[in-house]
């Protein structure tokens, strides 16, 4: 050794490259990569050569679960970020971000709604809602502006299933993508692309990690949406990318992988919601189990909600898996392997006595857990007109299907018997 002990302490034992054939993926817990030259540092800056520079745009880990969603998804490429509200954000500033103009359903999970029309509406990009089982109403909010059509798959809380095909062919009529979230649905139950989505959003927080320890959020481009169609409707692809000289995304990367490039090349570039390679990695340990939980949970949920819908105590059961949901059509067509596991009940009882009931309800479970969290392998249980969709008005509740009265579910991997006891003790206390 001739080097000093401390040039020995901050760099011994470790060679940069170094092939480990570790069979688990390993986590690349650095910020930053090495150069092997001046020359190939200037080429990966400019975008002339594929790589890792820095963990704020990418990190091996976190390709390993890009590559890993996107080919669940049946996608063509995926970027992963922070959370899933990081995915919504960064997705629809791509596409909407230079004054464009968006539609999106009422049937939204509460912190999208923030996002869209506070958040955006700062930024002046405007959003119209619509009922999401409203064709009309989709058709005429679009506008010359609109550059995208914006739902989630199964909604959060009430489960209304979205009718992929249908809102798909009417963005495409106006000449945008469809985006879809994804999260409740996860790819084990439901692949949005195979539909007609054209880009394809999770919270990784959720079913995807199953264990609910990280935060993470990935947007899968399926590769299906041709920007080169109408160059002039998009600019940030068609036109040469002014931080890159004449570099024109479009030509340089093409369909399936211009919007991922500019995603990270600029959106988390610059406002920096990256994936610690630590999450990345304890959501690619949670997807390795994915579709056996899925499958349990799914099961379980339906058992549970199929009790609760004969409960004298329960009003009304939001699981599109019950033969009177009005949404059990669209299920059968679009979930022929089961329903997720989060869905809703109201309890019976006017909403002047709701917040004094749930109280109690929410206070007597002891199995299924009170967190601002689903897709757990722990039984979840929340209250969104107090919680998840608290910023929400009266009427926006009321458009998503909500009530004072509405509890959500998130079934988790436990018995299901243990889960029906503790609703029916809390249920007959409350
Ligand atoms: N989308 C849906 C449907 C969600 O339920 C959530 C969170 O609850 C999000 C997006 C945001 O994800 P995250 O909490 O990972 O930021």
């Amino acid at each position: 050794m001739t080097e000093g002990f401390a040039t020995t302490q901050v760099q011994g034992g470790y060679a940069v490259g170094l092939p480990s054939f570790s069979a688990v993926p390993p986590i690349h817990q650095t910020a930053a990569y090495e150069f092997s030259s001046l020359q190939e540092a200037a080429d990966l800056f400019a975008l002339r050569k594929a790589g890792i520079i820095y963990s704020r745009n990418a990190s091996p880990t976190q390709q390993i679960l890009e590559e890993r969603v996107a080919a669940l998804e049946g996608g063509a490429s995926a970027v992963a970020v922070a959370s899933g509200q990081a995915a919504v954000a960064v997705t629809l500033l791509a596409l909407a971000g230079r004054g464009g103009h968006i539609v999106a359903a009422d049937q939204l999970y509460g912190g999208t709604v923030d996002l869209l029309q506070d958040t955006f509406d700062d930024f002046g990009i405007p959003v119209t809602f619509v009922d999401q089982d409203d064709p009309d109403a989709w058709r005429a909010a679009v506008t010359p502006q609109t550059r995208l059509l914006f739902a989630e798959t199964v909604a959060n809380p009430v489960a209304q299933v979205l009718d992929i095909r249908l809102i798909a062919d009417i963005a495409h009529e106006a000449g945008v993508p469809l985006v879809v979230d994804s999260t409740v649905g996860t790819p084990a139950l439901i692949r949005p692309g195979d539909h007609g989505a054209d880009f394809v959003v999770h919270s990784a927080t959720k079913f995807l990690s199953g264990h609910g320890s990280s935060l993470g959020g990935v947007v899968v481009d399926q590769g299906t949406f041709d920007f080169g169609a109408e160059p002039e409707r998009w600019p940030q692809f068609t036109a040469p990318y002014q931080r890159f000289g004449e570099l024109v995304l479009w030509e340089r990367f093409g369909q399936g992988q211009a919007f991922a490039a500019l995603v990270k090349s600029k959106y988390v570039h610059d406002l920096g919601p990256s994936l610690s390679p630590f999450n990345a990695w304890q959501i690619l340990q949670g997807i390795e189990t994915l579709d056996l939980r899925v499958a349990r949970q799914s099961s379980s949920a339906l058992a549970i909600a199929q009790h609760l819908a004969q409960h004298p105590a329960v009003s009304r059961v939001n699981h599109p898996g019950l033969a009177d949901s009005p949404w059990h059509a669209l299920a059968q067509r679009y979930l022929p392997k089961g329903v997720p596991s989060v869905f809703s009940f109201d309890v019976d009882g006017t909403e002047d006595e709701a917040p004094a009931r749930i109280a109690r309800l929410v206070d007597e479970l002891n199995v299924f857990r009170l967190v601002a969290n689903l897709g757990d392998a722990r039984s979840l249980v929340a209250h969104p007109a107090s919680m998840t969709h608290s910023h929400l008005t009266s009427a926006q509740r009321a458009a998503a299907g909500i009530s004072l009265n509405t509890v959500r579910l998130s079934i988790g991997i436990e018995d299901p018997a243990d889960l029906i006891a503790d609703l029916d003790r809390a249920l007959a206390i409350a």
